[in-house]
């Protein structure tokens, strides 16, 4: 599907300016309507120019008339997302962001920030599942207490072991793990925290102006980086809940998963690819809160160039230090 504008025609966008359906072409705002309903993959259904439509791609842009697409089987049935957050952030906000953080990357390329280079910034969709698991934690261990004082010159030592019991009910919600095979896992974990409050229900529309993908790893194979993260936070929460011993032997400890939902949904990412001699530098940024995960790639030929300008300096330092003894002398 395209959304076209009812006034000129266009194609509407989201926009995360205007927080709302906006049309480049006219300036108006939601004169949205579904357009071109079905699409074969392989002509744009605007202007039938030829697209390449990759295995889990749900959402592209036509490199002839610029329209967005949205390819209606990938984001219905099974692949229908329950939740999306919008784009918050813009290319241009995205823009500045980036510009302001890496201005004083001395030795980054001249082109790293350049125009050209970061309008190949790309808006994306990344799938997500998210986890909710109501958790019975049982823990029991034998503390240890010992307690030394001395009479006199005797020294007494007294050891009081303990059972400890703990019993609680942790619920976790949205524990967000990527569904994307390209997506790098490492990536992701760092470009959270996004704010789950701003979730709204899924209306294609949103993807309107952005690319996305399907999900395209199970449910059932991602969800250990899920049961993983549950795991780690109850431990340190049942940890932190036994205190006071001088040593503890852990004889047995227990999660069991009393209800467990997940969901599918979607959150915004900027990618930026930038390539500096044939070595890829990828650049993503949270398209809800500007975090910004990647380095930036060092010019061999600035540094030689600051190096030689440094050995200038301090030359000139030199002969400066010398005329002043010099004249100090003659005086
Ligand atoms: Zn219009
Ligand atoms: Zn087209």
């Amino acid at each position: 599907m395209i959304f076209k504008c009812k006034n000129c025609g266009g194609n509407v966008v989201y926009s995360p300016e205007h927080k709302q359906m906006h049309c480049p072409y006219c300036d108006s705002q939601e004169s949205q309507e579904r357009a071109m309903e079905e699409c074969d993959k392989s002509f744009c259904p605007n202007c039938g120019g030829e697209i390449t439509v990759e295995e889990h791609t749900s959402a592209l842009q036509c490199k002839y008339c610029d329209h967005y697409i949205i390819l209606n089987d990938r984001v219905e049935g099974e692949y229908l997302p329950k939740k999306i957050i919008p784009f918050k952030l813009s290319k241009e906000m995205v823009k500045k962001s980036l510009r302001e953080r890496f201005k004083k990357a001395t030795f980054a390329p001249t082109d790293f920030l350049s125009e050209v280079r970061l309008n190949s910034m790309v808006g994306e969709y990344v799938p997500f599942f998210m986890y909710d698991y109501d958790v019975n934690c049982t823990y029991n261990a034998e503390g240890i207490k010992v307690r030394t004082w001395t009479t006199g010159d005797v020294q007494h030592t007294e050891t009081s072991y303990y059972d400890v019991i703990r019993d609680m009910n942790i619920n976790y919600r949205d524990i967000p793990v990527d569904a994307s095979v390209k997506m790098p896992d490492n990536v992701m974990d760092l470009l959270e925290p996004y704010n789950y409050g701003e979730f709204v229900e899924f209306k294609p529309e949103y993807m309107s102006g952005f690319t996305a993908e399907k999900y395209n790893m199970e449910s059932d194979t991602v969800e250990f980086r899920a049961s993983d993260k549950m795991a780690a936070s109850a431990s340190s929460i049942l940890r932190s809940s036994v205190n006071g011993y001088s040593r503890l032997n852990e004889r047995n400890k227990n999660f069991s998963i009393r209800n467990k939902v997940n969901n599918y949904n979607l959150l915004p990412t900027w990618k930026y690819l930038y390539t500096y001699n044939d070595k890829l530098y990828p650049f993503y940024v949270n398209g809800q809160t500007g975090k910004i995960v990647g380095s930036v790639p060092v010019s061999k030929t600035k540094v030689l160039a600051y190096g030689a300008t440094l050995f200038v300096l301090l030359n000139v330092i030199l002969i400066a230090g010398s005329y002043i003894i010099t004249s100090l002398g003659i005086i």
